[in-house]
C-alpha cells in the first residue's frame, strides 16, 4: 500500500510517498511559502518549481500532476498529521465528515495548526477522491495520561470546559517507544523520551503508555526550546497584562522571542554550541539552563515512574548534539544513568546505543521519524478496518 503522508503548516506542505509496510520511502518533498505571492517554492524529489502558491490546492495540485508523471507512485491511501484531536481523539481515525467537524471544533485550541491541518485534508479531497484518509493526531498518545497528571489544581468547571494537559509531539514519542520495544525485545519497560527539536518536550512511556509529558494545555511549557520559553510562572502573564501588554504580545514573547533565542541570541542549538566553546557568558548560561531544566524533567518522570530502564534522545538537538547528551548524563549516578563518552562521540558506530556496561539505565539516541510514524498508523487502521 502506497501511503501519502501530508503535514501541513500555515504557510507549508511537507509529504513523504512511503510503501508500507516495508516502510520504503518512494519520494519525498516540501512546498514552501504557501500564501506568499510569488515566493512559493516546491521541491519534489530533484525538481523545484519557483513561483505563487496561493494556498495548499494549489501546492497538492502540482504535487498530483508530479505524481501523475511517474505511473509507479500510484497513492493507495492518504495519512494526514493532524496537531489537536482534544479528548475525543484517541487513535487515529479515517477521515469521515464528522470527523473533519470535530477537528474544526477544535480550532480554538490550536488556532495555528488545525486550521492548515484541515486545508490540506480538503485538498487531499479534491486530488485524491476516493482514496481513503486518515488523521493522525499530535496529542493521542498522550491521552493515556491518567487524570491525576493531565488535571490541572484550578475549579472544576475549567476541566469541563476542556482545560487540561494534551500534551503534544505524540507522533514522535510514540514512533521511540515502539522502536525501543524493538530494539530491547520488550515492551514493560519505563522510558524517558527527550524530543529535542525547535520545539522540545519530554514523555515517561511506561509500559508502552504515556504516563507523564512536559508540554500542556499548550506547546509552550516544560523544557526550553528554540524560541519557545518552557515552564514560566503564570504569576509572570498577570503582572505582564496588568501592565497592559496584550495576549497578542505575550504570546508573540513567550512563542518567538524566548528560549535559546533569548538566552544566547540564536534559536539554533549549533550557533549557541559554537558560542560555548569560545566562552560566551550568554550561551555558558543558555546551556546550563537549557540542560538543567531537562534534569529536573528525568527526575520528576524518574519519581513518578519509581524507576528509569532507557533514557532516549531523539530530534535535531538530540540526535545531533553530543554536548547536551553529556551535560544532561552528567551527575546522574542516583538514577545508575552512566553514558560512554566514546560512544556518545559517534552513536551511530554502535546503533545509537551509548551508556556505559556500568549504567543500570540503557542511553539511546534514536532518530525520530513522524513521516513513518504516520505512515504505520494509517496502515494500521486501514488494515484492521478494511
Ligand atoms: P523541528 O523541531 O523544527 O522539526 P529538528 O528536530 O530538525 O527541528 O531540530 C532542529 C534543531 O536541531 C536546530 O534548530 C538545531 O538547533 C538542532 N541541531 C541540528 N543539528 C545539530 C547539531 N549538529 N548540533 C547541535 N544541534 C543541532
Amino acid at each position: 500500500m502506497h501511503i501519502l503522508v501530508l503535514n501541513a503548516g500555515s504557510s507549508s506542505l511537507k509529504w513523504q510517498l512511503i510503501a508500507m509496510p516495508s516502510g520504503e520511502v518512494l519520494t519525498k518533498g516540501l512546498a514552501e511559502r504557501i500564501g506568499e505571492p510569488g515566493k512559493g517554492k516546491i521541491h519534489f524529489g530533484d525538481e523545484i518549481f519557483e513561483g505563487s502558491l496561493p494556498s495548499h490546492v494549489e501546492a497538492l495540485k502540482k504535487l498530483k500532476d508530479y505524481l501523475n508523471r511517474h505511473s509507479e507512485w500510484e497513492v493507495n491511501a492518504v495519512g494526514h498529521r493532524v496537531v489537536h484531536g482534544g479528548n475525543e481523539f484517541v487513535e487515529p481515525v479515517r477521515i469521515t465528515d464528522r470527523v473533519k467537524l470535530k477537528i474544526k471544533s477544535l480550532f480554538g485550541l490550536a488556532p495555528l495548526h488545525n486550521p492548515p491541518n484541515l486545508s490540506g485534508i480538503a485538498a487531499a479531497e479534491k486530488f485524491f477522491p476516493g482514496t481513503p484518509q486518515v488523521a493522525v493526531f499530535d496529542t493521542a498518545f498522550h491521552q493515556s495520561i491518567p487524570q491525576s497528571e493531565h488535571r490541572y489544581a484550578i475549579p472544576e468547571v475549567f476541566y469541563k470546559q476542556g482545560i487540561r494537559q494534551y500534551g503534544f509531539h505524540g507522533i514522535s514519542h510514540s514512533y521511540i517507544a515502539k522502536k525501543v520495544a524493538e530494539i530491547t525485545g520488550r515492551t514493560s519497560l519505563k522510558i524517558i523520551s527527550l524530543h529535542l527539536g525547535n520545539g522540545a518536550s519530554a514523555t515517561a512511556v511506561a509500559d508502552g503508555k504515556s504516563v507523564a509529558h512536559s508540554m500542556g494545555f499548550g506547546p509552550l511549557p516544560g523544557l526550553i526550546m528554540g524560541t519557545r520559553s518552557g515552564d514560566v510562572d503564570p504569576s509572570v502573564l498577570l503582572y505582564w497584562m496588568e501592565q497592559g501588554m496584550t495576549a497578542g504580545e505575550i504570546s508573540r514573547v513567550l512563542n518567538k522571542e524566548s528560549g535559546l533565542s533569548a538566552l544566547a541570541g540564536s534559536n539554533d542549538m549549533r550557533e549557541v554550541e559554537r558560542l560555548y566553546e569560545t566562552g560566551d557568558k550568554n550561551a555558558v548560561l543558555a546551556v546550563e539552563m537549557y540542560v538543567k531544566r531537562i534534569k529536573k524533567y528525568i527526575g520528576a518522570f524518574t519519581a513518578l515512574m519509581n524507576g528509569l530502564d532507557v533514557l532516549v534522545f531523539t530530534a535535531g538537538v538530540g540526535e545531533h548534539s553530543m554536548l547536551i547528551r553529556k551535560k544532561v548524563c552528567e551527575n546522574s549516578d542516583y538514577t545508575g544513568l552512566f553514558l560512554d563518552e566514546e560512544k556518545n562521540k559517534n552513536p551511530e558506530r554502535f546503533k545509537g546505543i551509548i551508556h556505559a556496561e556500568r549504567s543500570r539505565v540503557q542511553i539511546m539516541v534514536i532518530p525520530t521519524d513522524e513521516e513513518r510514524e504516520i505512515a504505520s498508523q494509517t496502515y494500521d487502521v486501514l488494515t484492521k478496518t478494511g
